[in-house]
C-alpha cells in the first residue's frame, strides 16, 4: 500500500442543525482512485468541498500529503490558517465540477493558463506551452483557441480538467464530471479520467457511472446520511454489498 495521500479523521460538519457529515474516517493512498456514490443529499458533494476548504468542518481533521487543510497546529491547539496560506494549499486540490465553470470570454488555452499565470506566477511563455501539452494531452490540440461557446459540453469538460492539472495538483476531485453531459460525450470525458489514473493520479470520484467505478477505481465507499456506509473493492460493493441500503440504492442506479 503507497503512503497516505488524504486522510479524514474522525471528520464532522453540520449546516446549522443539520449534521451532514458525521465522523467519517477514510484514507485515500496515493494514486488511489476512489469513487463516493449514495443518495442525493448523503454528503458527497460536502465531503469533496472540505478537502479543498470550501466548506469548513466542525471536529476532526483533514491531510492532504501530510499537510493539515485550513488549520496549523501548536500542541493540542488548531488554528485557522491566514486566507493566503489556504489559498496556497487549495492551489494544489484540483477540483472539477458538474458545470465547468470555464470563463466565457477566454480561449481553452487562457482558461488554462489563467490560475498558473495569476495565482502560481508562472512566466506567460512558459504557462502557454504547459497549457498546449495539456489540452493535447485531453484530446483537444486543434481547440487552443476555441471560446466555451464554441465547445461541446464534453471538450469544455476537458478544458476543465487540463485546467485542473495545469496546477500541478496532489489531488483531483470530481464532483459529477459527467451528469451535465449529453450520453454520447460521457465517454471522452471518463477516457481522459482513465488515463489520469493510469498515470497515478489521486482522485475522489463522485459519480453516477457504474461502470467507470467497476472498472477505474480502486474502492468505492457509499455514503448515507452523513455517513461511510461500506467502502470496499468495486465488486465487494456492486456485487456482495454488506449493507441492505447499499443494496437498495444499487438497485435504482445500475
Ligand atoms: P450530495 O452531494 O450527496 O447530494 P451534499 O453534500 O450536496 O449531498 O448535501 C448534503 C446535505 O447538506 C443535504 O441535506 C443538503 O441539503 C445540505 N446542504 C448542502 N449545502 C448546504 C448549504 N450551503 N446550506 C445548508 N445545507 C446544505
Ligand atoms: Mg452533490
Amino acid at each position: 500500500m503507497s503512503a497516505p495521500m488524504i486522510v479524514f479523521d474522525r471528520v464532522s460538519k453540520n449546516y446549522g442543525d443539520l449534521a451532514v457529515l458525521r465522523d467519517i474516517n477514510l484514507t485515500v493512498a496515493a494514486g488511489e482512485v476512489i469513487s463516493l456514490i449514495g443518495p442525493s443529499g448523503s454528503g458527497k458533494s460536502t465531503l469533496l468541498r472540505c478537502v479543498n476548504h470550501l466548506e469548513r468542518i466542525e471536529r476532526g481533521s483533514i491531510t492532504v500529503d501530510g499537510e493539515l487543510i485550513g488549520y496549523r497546529r501548536n500542541g493540542n491547539h488548531a488554528y485557522e490558517l491566514p486566507e493566503k496560506l489556504i489559498a496556497r494549499q487549495r492551489a494544489r486540490i484540483g477540483m472539477v465540477f458538474q458545470s465547468f465553470n470555464l470563463f466565457g470570454h477566454m480561449t481553452a488555452l487562457e482558461n488554462v493558463i489563467e490560475a498558473p499565470v495569476h495565482v502560481l506566477g508562472i512566466p506567460r511563455r512558459e504557462a502557454e506551452n504547459l497549457g498546449a501539452e495539456l489540452l493535447v494531452r485531453v484530446g483537444l490540440a486543434d481547440k487552443l483557441k476555441s471560446y466555451p461557446r464554441m465547445l461541446s459540453g464534453g471538450q469544455q469538460q476537458r478544458v476543465a480538467i487540463a485546467r485542473a492539472l495545469a496546477m500541478k495538483p496532489k489531488v483531483i476531485l470530481f464532483d459529477e464530471p459527467t451528469s451535465a453531459l449529453d450520453p454520447e460525450l460521457v465517454g471522452e470525458v471518463l477516457d481522459v479520467m482513465r488515463s489520469l489514473a493510469a498515470d497515478g493520479m489521486t482522485m475522489m470520484v463522485v459519480t453516477h457511472e457504474m461502470s467507470f467505478a467497476r472498472e477505474v477505481c480502486h474502492r468505492i465507499a457509499f455514503m448515507e446520511s452523513g455517513r461511510i456506509v461500506e467502502c470496499s473493492t468495486p465488486t465487494e460493493v456492486l456485487d456482495n454489498p454488506a449493507f441492505e441500503r447499499t443494496r437498495t440504492f444499487l438497485s435504482k442506479v445500475q
